[in-house]
């Protein structure tokens, strides 16, 4: 049981839950990870060992059959995951954003044919906003669905990047342009529910998934670009049913989203805290432990410090979106905090290992390549700058 990240005033449940979740990742992830990852091999067997755990439904309620979790046991659980390895958190993670936004905005026949098997994790969702050409400016995006007169009929054209779990995942949640004539561009994009086989190819009719983008960390999950050529859907696919609110339930998607990758965020940092406080315990130099150089002590109490202030700022907004309450200043304070002090401890980490750090053989140098990527993913560090800017300018706006 480690001292850092323990979390005042959780259920009995939630304890139970996440010490499972704990044990899975020492026993079925850690010991295999780095190899995988190595490899750039999808973690079949610790996917089947989650589904079984019932982590695919961990959030979905139970009338549909998922366990009917919070988004705090949920967050808590993925920092034990990111733990052990991070990118299984991500193949989690779009599943449990699309499942999310087909509960909060699905209309009820969407939400009953696809959570049940969303929760099984029979139907596993990944999301697509990002394009080729913008990510961070979603206004931008040139994917565009045309209705065919008044019907109930729309062919999609374009071409969407990065979608992480593109290939593995049997269901995309799909941002595109819709010209329905509103005044705001915003108003004028629609999330489509894609149905695809899983793979590379044609995975659909007018959906092709070209292949995985090789990538410098974040291995073992596909991350990979999906084309639409005339794909033909139907107004019954439309998430909620109705065009035009696509961007704002893609929003709330990644306002739960950006919890989610500051729990990674955490996870990871905490991993790195545990492999350089060993380390620095067993190397010697000048005649002592390295933990005994002041230097390499103050290190790992300025890291300690960083994985206990990220783990009380997720905390705190997974707790802010469980009471029903507006988040996104707290979701985005807390990604922008737990990414950027996962990149520091996870480098001091690399420092404390000196020469060792740089190979292959040691955990710290897959970490080192995954941790950049909490930088990007769910809007970059910068534009979660402008998000908490902007919404303390509501705030604290002067008056008269
Ligand atoms: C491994 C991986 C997985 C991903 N998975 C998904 C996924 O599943 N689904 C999905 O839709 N997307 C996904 N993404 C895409 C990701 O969300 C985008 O990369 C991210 O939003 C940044 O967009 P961009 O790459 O186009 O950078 P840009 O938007 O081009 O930004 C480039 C730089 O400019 C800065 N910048 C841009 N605008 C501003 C501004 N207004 N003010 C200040 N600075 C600014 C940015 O901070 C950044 O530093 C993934 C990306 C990666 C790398």
């Amino acid at each position: 049981m480690s001292r850092l990240q323990q979390t005042e005033g959780l259920t009995e449940e939630q304890h139970e839950l996440i010490k499972l979740v704990r044990e899975f990742v020492d026993e079925q992830i850690i010991p295999v990870a780095t190899e995988l990852e190595h490899k750039d091999e999808y973690p079949t067997q610790i996917v089947e060992g989650m589904k079984e755990m019932g982590i695919f439904g961990l959030m979905i309620p139970e009338e549909y059959g998922g366990l009917g979790e919070s988004l705090l046991t949920y967050a808590l659980c993925v920092e034990e995951i990111a733990r052990g390895w991070m990118s299984v958190s991500g193949i989690i993670n779009t599943h449990f954003i699309v499942a999310y936004m087909i509960l909060q905005h699905g209309t009820d026949e969407q939400k009953q044919h696809y959570l049940p098997k969303m929760a099984t994790g029979e139907i596993r969702g990944a999301f697509s906003m990002s394009e080729p050409g913008c990510g961070s400016d979603v206004s931008a995006i040139k994917t565009k669905a045309v209705r065919d007169g008044d019907s109930d009929n729309w062919t999609i054209n374009g071409q969407k990047m990065w979608l992480t779990n593109g290939g593995s995942a049997n269901l995309v949640a799909v941002l595109v342009k819709t010209d329905t004539g509103a005044d705001s561009v915003y108003k004028n994009m629609t999330t489509f529910l894609i149905d695809k086989t899983e793979g590379f190819g044609e995975t659909a009719q007018g959906v092709t998934v070209p292949g995985k983008i090789d990538k410098m960390g974040y291995k073992g999950v596909d991350t990979t670009e999906l084309v639409f050529e005339g794909h033909r859907t139907t107004s019954a696919q439309i998430l909620g049913g109705e065009p035009g609110k696509g961007f704002y339930q893609m929003m709330d998607g990644v306002e739960v989203g950006r919890v989610n990758v500051a729990a990674r965020g955490c996870g990871v940092a905490r991993r790195a805290f545990e492999l350089g406080v060993s380390y620095a315990q067993q190397r010697e130099t000048f005649g002592k432990k390295i933990a005994e150089h002041q230097a390499v002590l103050f290190r790992l109490a300025d890291m300690a410090v960083k994985v206990e202030a990220a783990h009380e700022m997720m905390v705190k907004a997974a707790r802010k979106k469980d009471s029903g309450e507006r988040n996104d200043l707290e979701a985005g304070m807390a990604k922008y905090l737990a990414s950027e002090y996962c990149s520091q401890v996870v480098e001091d980490s690399f420092r404390i290992h000196g020469g060792y750090g740089y190979s292959k053989e040691y955990e710290i140098e897959r970490l080192y390549r995954e941790a950049p990527m909490l930088l990007i993913g769910e809007g970059t560090a910068d534009i979660q700058r402008m998000i908490i800017g902007r919404r303390l300018l509501e705030d604290y706006k002067l008056r008269g």
